[in-house]
C-alpha cells in the first residue's frame, strides 16, 4: 500500500513538474483583480455603465445596434474578431467614427482552453490590432479572450503586448449568444444594473436579432434611471480620476 501511495505521489509530481498536464496555470478572480491584470467591473459612486458587444461585426445587426446607440447618445465597446474585419470594414469604421471603442477579441475567435504556445496567442492579438489600427487609427488597450477562457499565459502575453484583459460583470452576463429570449436579456440587465457594470452582449449571433430587440428596451430604461453609457476607456479613466483627484491630467 505504501509503495502504491509513493507511486501515485511520484507520478503526480512528474505530471506537475513536466507540465504534462494540459491544464494551464490559472488563479482565482481576486488574485488578478488585486494585480489589476483582469477587470470584471469598475465599482464606483457615479452612474456609469459600459456596454460591450462581442464577435462582430455582423452585416445585419451591428448597424441596427449602432443606430440605437446613436439615438440614446450611448457609447459602447465592440470586441471584434479580426478575420471578420476586412469583409465588414465599413462597419468597423462607422463604430470608430461614432465614438465607440473597437477592441480586441482575437483574429480567429480561439478558445484558450488548453495550453497554447505564447506565439499563437500573441499572433491572434497582434494580427487583430494591426487590422483595428489600419481601419480606425485606434490602438486599443483592451483584450477579451473568446468564451472568457483566460489563464496566466494568456494574461501575460496580453500584458506584454500592452493589453489589459477585460471580462464582464458576472451579474451582467446576458447569455444573448444562446438566444434566451428578449425578455430574459432585458431583465438580466435591468434588474441587476449597478454603477460601474460591464455588460456582456454579442452583436453577432447567428441569425438572431434578440440582442437588438432587447437593446430597444434596455437603452431607454437605463437612460431614464440616469445611467450614462460609456466605453471601457471612459469607465476606467473616470475611476482613475475619482480615485486620484489631484493628479494633473
Ligand atoms: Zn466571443
Amino acid at each position: 500500500m505504501n509503495q502504491l501511495l509513493k507511486g501515485i505521489v511520484c507520478l503526480t509530481s512528474f505530471v506537475l513538474m513536466t507540465g504534462f498536464s494540459q491544464q494551464p496555470e490559472k488563479h482565482d478572480r481576486s488574485y488578478y483583480e488585486a494585480r489589476k491584470e483582469v477587470v470584471w467591473e469598475v465599482p464606483m459612486d457615479d452612474k456609469l455603465i459600459a456596454l460591450t458587444f462581442d464577435d462582430g461585426p455582423n452585416a445585419n445587426t451591428t448597424p441596427q445596434i449602432l443606430d440605437l446607440l446613436k439615438q440614446y447618445d450611448a457609447k459602447a465597446t465592440f470586441f471584434v474578431v479580426g478575420n471578420r474585419m476586412d469583409k465588414y470594414a465599413e462597419i468597423i469604421k462607422r463604430e470608430a467614427l461614432e465614438g465607440h471603442e473597437v477592441a480586441n477579441h482575437t483574429y480567429n475567435h480561439v478558445f484558450f482552453t488548453r495550453r497554447i504556445g505564447k506565439s499563437v496567442i500573441a499572433n491572434e492579438i497582434i494580427d487583430t490590432q494591426k487590422k483595428i489600427t489600419e481601419l480606425t487609427g485606434q490602438h486599443t488597450k483592451w483584450f477579451r479572450p473568446p468564451g472568457g477562457y483566460y489563464n496566466d499565459t494568456v494574461i501575460n502575453v496580453a500584458r506584454e503586448n500592452g493589453y489589459t484583459v477585460i471580462m464582464w460583470s458576472w451579474h451582467q452576463d446576458t447569455q444573448d449568444w444562446n438566444t434566451p429570449g428578449v425578455d430574459r436579456i432585458v431583465n438580466k440587465v435591468l434588474k441587476n444594473a449597478r454603477n460601474g457594470d460591464i455588460i456582456l452582449m454579442h452583436d453577432n449571433v447567428n441569425g438572431s436579432t434578440q440582442t437588438v430587440r432587447a437593446l430597444e428596451r434596455i437603452l431607454p430604461a437605463l437612460y431614464d434611471q440616469g445611467y450614462r453609457l460609456v466605453t471601457i476607456t471612459e469607465l476606467m479613466e473616470h475611476k482613475t480620476k475619482v480615485d486620484n483627484p489631484f493628479v494633473p491630467e
